[in-house]
């Protein structure tokens, strides 16, 4: 990590979960392995089918032990879960093709190298829609046993054996099936099978918004984005036109089919002026809050090698900041979850 992981505390909230996440692999990954992920040799080409668990787990135990154990507050680790929830239900188009499943083989189809039109393509999506899957697993398994169990039986059940084994245990889809039957009867085959291997147009939102939150959209961002956009030096547009903007200009996202999209804005190109002044990230929010209600489009002076072109961005729906609300006073499933043991 950067110096200052644990000295500039308000500033590192998006890597917080790092530690949490890497302490869990010693359990997911290091000793329990998608059983096609485990090879004898070199030679034997791995694969990546199960990382929905080895990766998508261990993203959804580096929040829940991060919010527990007070690596990142519960506020923040709401505002992460957030901004997760809103990429794959809001920003993620190409979930209408590509199943979950198949996101398991970008690690060796795109060797992690920039991909353009991410919203479409989808990449490694199984770390963060797996810790979206995990959660509502664990509020079903809460709500089926009546507050009895949690994904901390399964855990215990499927990490915590052969005390003192140093080798490398395997599973396959089935074995995890089987766990999970034995901590709470349910359809967990059909349940996987639609959110994994099939496509699935629909996010699985259910865990936070069947475990007591909403998931909103306000003109004022969560701290988990304002620390976000102050750390990568940019400002997410994402759900306010449908872009993310460096500040020196920089289009470094474009939503697929998004207004920006529509105004014709790539990645890769520089935004130079809006509404034909100097561009700054404060005048850019500030024209697009402006615009909010009215018919008017704003207009982006945009740089692609050494074309100049004016390009007007359709977008009246003002600032949008994803968050989740908490419904009702009674405590939801999702805090049960986040709450320390
Ligand atoms: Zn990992």
């Amino acid at each position: 990590m950067r110096r200052g992981y644990f000295t500039d505390w308000e500033n590192a909230g998006s890597s917080r979960n790092l530690l949490p996440h890497e302490f869990v692999h010693s359990w997911n990954g290091k000793y329990r392995r998608g059983a096609n992920l485990w090879t004898p040799d070199f030679r034997t080409p791995m694969e990546d089918n199960l990382l929905w668990l080895y990766e998508g787990q261990t993203q959804f135990w580096g929040y829940v032990l991060g919010a527990r154990s007070g690596m990142l507050s519960k506020e923040d680790t709401l505002g992460a879960l957030a901004s997760t929830a809103a990429t794959f239900a809001n920003a993620t188009p190409g979930r209408a093709w590509r199943p979950l499943v198949d996101t398991t083989n970008d690690p060796i189809i795109a060797s992690r190298a920039p991909q353009p039109w991410r919203s479409w393509q989808r990449s490694e999506d199984y770390y963060s829609e797996g810790l979206m899957i995990w959660t509502d697993v664990d509020r079903i398994i809460r709500q089926q046993s009546g507050g009895r169990g949690s994904m901390d039986d399964f855990a215990r059940a499927f990490f915590g054996m052969n005390h003192g084994d140093w080798g490398v245990l395997t599973y396959t889809f089935d074995d995890v099936v089987a766990t999970l039957n034995r901590v709470q009867p349910y359809d967990w085959a059909g349940y996987l099978n639609r959110r994994v291997n099939e496509v699935a147009p629909q996010a699985p939102l259910e865990g936070f918004t069947q475990g007591g939150y909403d998931l909103v959209f306000t003109e004022e961002p969560t701290n988990w984005i304002k620390v976000a956009e102050k750390r990568a030096k940019n400002t997410d547009l994402t759900y306010s036109g449908g872009f993310v903007v460096g500040n020196d200009g920089a289009i470094t996202s474009v939503i697929w089919d998004g207004p920006a999209f529509d105004a014709g804005m790539t990645v890769g190109s520089t935004l130079l002026a809006v509404n034909g002044r100097t561009f700054d990230a404060d005048s850019l929010k500030a024209a697009i809050k402006a615009a909010k209600g009215s018919n008017q489009p704003v207009r982006l002076l945009i740089k692609n090698g050494d074309v100049y072109r004016t390009i007007e961005l359709n977008w009246n729906g003002g600032l949008r900041y994803p968050r989740l609300v908490k419904r009702g006073k009674a405590p939801g499933t999702l805090d049960a979850l986040l709450a320390p043991r």
